[in-house]
């Protein structure tokens, strides 16, 4: 039985993938997908990428940052908030020494397109002389990645590169690439494994495409859930 789960779990991953330049993995979209779990079919219109086609691809881009950076100061950046989940497993799997920070980036909340950037938080280690590497959860128009690039750049590292989960080209106005990419996706909005709408979704052990009618109405940035305090003691 459980064999069987994960079979259908992989099998629209196979019908949707092909590999592009540099050997990413390309994620098409389905017409028909099934197995959103029940709870979040509502809202959540297909699985875009499953959470063993993820685990798979992290281990992968983490063997790959191990190759390249043995001997080096590795101080990893990650862009708050999104990266939470593919930074703690990507991290995992990274067995050189490395030194961790965060920097808060944001455009206009609850939106689905890009506003005016404002950093929330500033970087706490000194990285001048050091191998930095940036972590961010999707590269999209890459307007984000550019203006942390910049900012980062005038800091003095020694070397800078960037890790993104996701890519998407369509939207692309800034020309900036990342050296590590895990997939190439359509241009569709996303929402889990990290990545939120309206800070909500980021729970999700899978990508997921988040139903159209729900960003055209703004459900869910409009009408939260209420949170019921727990009590104790
Ligand atoms: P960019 O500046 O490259 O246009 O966008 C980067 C940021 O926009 C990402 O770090 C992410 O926060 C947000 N973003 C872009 N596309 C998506 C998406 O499909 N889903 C979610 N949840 N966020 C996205
Ligand atoms: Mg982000």
């Amino acid at each position: 039985m459980r064999r069987l789960e994960r079979t259908f779990e992989l099998w629209p991953t196979c019908l949707r993938l092909s590999f592009g330049m540099n050997n990413v993995p390309a994620i098409k979209l389905l017409p028909r997908s099934g197995s959103v779990p029940r709870i979040w079919r509502r809202e959540v219109a297909q699985i875009l990428i499953p959470k063993d086609a993820l685990a798979r691809r992290v281990r992968a881009l983490a063997r790959q940052i191990q190759r390249d950076y043995q001997d080096r100061d590795l101080v990893m950046v990650a862009v708050m908030s999104g990266t939470l989940v593919f930074l703690a497993d990507l991290i995992r799997h990274v067995t050189l020494p490395l030194r961790l920070d965060f920097i808060g980036v944001s455009s206009y909340k609850t939106r689905t397109r890009p506003g005016p950037l404002v950093f929330t938080k500033e970087l706490g280690l000194d990285v001048r002389g050091r191998d930095v590497l940036i972590v961010d959860d999707i590269l999209d128009t890459g307007q984000t990645l550019a203006r942390v690039l910049q900012r980062l750049q005038r800091l003095g590292p020694r070397s800078l590169r960037t890790c993104v989960l996701l890519e998407k080209k369509a939207r692309r106005v800034e020309s900036v690439q990342a050296d590590y990419v895990g997939f190439e996706i359509p241009d569709v909005f996303v929402v889990g494994y990290g990545l939120d709408y309206a800070e909500r979704y980021r729970h999700l052990p899978f990508v997921g495409v988040l139903r159209e009618a729900l960003l055209r109405s703004g459900a869910a940035a409009a009408s939260p859930r209420p949170v019921q305090p727990r009590k104790t003691g």
